[in-house]
């Protein structure tokens, strides 16, 4: 299975900014064919950004997407206008949306089916809150956020699957999951999954973000079942992102 780094941007980088931050990123990433490289800037620089990543060292991601392909949803950008400016990997749910916009198991199981039905490689983002870690339920926490926004999905869909570990308590906080904190719930999930998707289950990559660096990227990686990282405030670092994403 090929490993996958992503760079979650959040709201940050104008267009021109963007395009200049990818053209110092990409003399600085090493090809290797045991991994995948994406970056998720906002939707504003998608198209802009789109035809720099050139010959394919670097993939496209978006950090959100509409669970209908068009219509009266004013504000909303569907899986098949993403998919048409290039995008290959999609976001559902990132715990900052769950936060400030409330957003449900519900849609993101909803947000899983639109990226698949649309042609688009979800990551849905799962992980528990320190509340719910102390109380001792960060593995029912998680295995509920896995059923319900795989629900309908089917094991041949688990190729094109993502699911990616964060913790709440470890985004953007400089305390990531240690690497056997993180082995630990790869292992509930890939449990979790062998439940949802049956003999697809092996096939669906499971992701570690919150707080990774280049300090801990190397240690992160060699912990068992991690097959890949989404990366938040390092990606806007290109010597950051770059050293994370060349991790050994
Ligand atoms: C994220 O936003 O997905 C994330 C993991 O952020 P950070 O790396 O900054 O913790």
């Amino acid at each position: 299975m090929r490993r996958l780094v992503v760079g979650n941007w959040k709201m940050n980088r104008t267009v021109p900014e963007a395009a200049a931050f990818v053209g110092s990123l990409l003399p600085l990433l090493s090809p290797a064919a045991d991994r995948e490289i994406a970056i998720a800037p906002p939707f504003t620089a998608l198209a802009a950004v789109a035809p720099l990543l050139k010959g394919g060292a670097l993939l496209l991601a978006a950090q959100d997407l509409f669970w209908e392909d068009e219509g009266p949803y004013t504000g909303e950008v569907s899986g098949v206008m993403l998919q048409e400016v290039g995008v290959s990997y999609v976001l559902v749910a990132h715990s900052e949306r769950r936060h400030h916009l409330e957003e449900t198991d519900r849609i993101a199981g909803l947000k899983v089916r639109a990226a698949l039905r649309t042609g688009l490689k979800p990551i849905l983002c799962v992980g528990e809150d320190e509340a719910e870690r102390a109380a001792g339920r960060a593995h029912a926490v998680v295995r509920a956020q896995i059923a319900r926004g795989l629900e309908g999905s089917v094991p041949a869909e688990a190729p094109r699957l993502q699911i990616a570990y964060e913790p709440v308590w470890a985004i953007g906080t400089g305390r990531a999951a240690t690497p056997a904190q993180a082995a630990e719930m790869h292992d509930v999930i890939r449990r979790e999954l062998r439940g949802v998707l049956k003999e697809g289950a092996p096939a669906v990559r499971v992701l570690y973000g919150g707080s990774v660096t280049p300090d801990n990227v190397d240690e992160l990686m060699r912990a068992p079942g991690i097959d890949g990282l989404l990366v938040g405030g390092a990606s806007l670092h290109a010597d950051q992102f770059a050293r994370i994403a060349s991790y050994r």
